[in-house]
């Protein structure tokens, strides 16, 4: 568990960024871990964590927040909307607003249960077929679009393409955020979060840097 480490290089990083650490939250992404790696990282005081799928988060986070207080938990993978319910009732946040189906779905709820958690909007930075997201070029119409539906928007994410340099997608999302009046940038991952806090990020999602690699069955 290299969880100091992490916390260490994102001190660096945001010190030599001129930023105050305080000001990037570490999102620690627990998604397939096994639970003993994530009780040791509850143990050892963290609170913030991710996870990317509804029924995965549903299965071990109330056992997990009965134990740890303040626990804040993250959607950070795709959401379906017959899922919006569920993943509302269990996140603080939910990184991935992605579609206006989406929106419409997560406002009505909104209203009805009188809360909703904080929202990210999701920005196909590299206009990649198969991921989702808004392009980039559709961002500004679709961020008016969630405020006009009282929706709670603080910020954008991005996941960059795998194959291209990743600082040239977080400065394009800090470029929409900044136009946009947005503080919060959820992106950077395990091989470029120091990157990401260079540009800006206010939550980084790092997974396998501090639980190790995930052992999918
Ligand atoms: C899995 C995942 C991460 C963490 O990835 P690592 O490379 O393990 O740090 C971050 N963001 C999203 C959206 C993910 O799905």
């Amino acid at each position: 568990m290299s969880l100091v480490e992490i916390q260490g290089r994102i001190a660096a990083a945001a010190t030599a960024a001129g930023r105050d650490a305080g000001e990037v939250d570490l999102i620690a992404v627990s998604k397939v871990q096994p639970d003993e790696r994530v009780a040791a990282v509850l143990r050892a005081g963290h609170r913030s964590f991710g996870e990317n799928k509804v029924q995965e988060a549903a299965g071990k986070w109330p056992a997990f927040k009965e134990t740890f207080d303040g626990v804040t938990l993250h959607l950070i993978g795709p959401l379906q909307t017959n899922k919006a319910r569920q993943a509302m009732e269990l996140a603080d946040a939910i990184h991935t607003l992605d579609r206006p189906k989406l929106a419409n779905t997560l406002a009505r709820l909104s209203q009805e249960m009188g809360q909703c958690p904080d929202l990210f909007v999701q920005v196909n930075t590299g206009e990649e077929p198969q991921k989702a997201g808004i392009p980039p070029q559709e961002a500004d119409a679709f961020i008016a679009q969630a405020r006009a539906l009282d929706l709670p928007v603080k910020g954008l994410m991005c996941i960059p393409p795998v194959d291209e340099e990743s600082s040239l997608h977080f400065a394009l999302l800090a470029k929409i955020a900044a136009r946009n009046g947005l503080s919060g940038l959820s992106m950077g991952m395990s091989a470029d979060f120091e990157k990401a806090i260079a540009f800006g990020a206010t939550h980084v999602r790092v997974g396998s840097a501090i639980f190790g690699d995930r052992v999918y069955d």
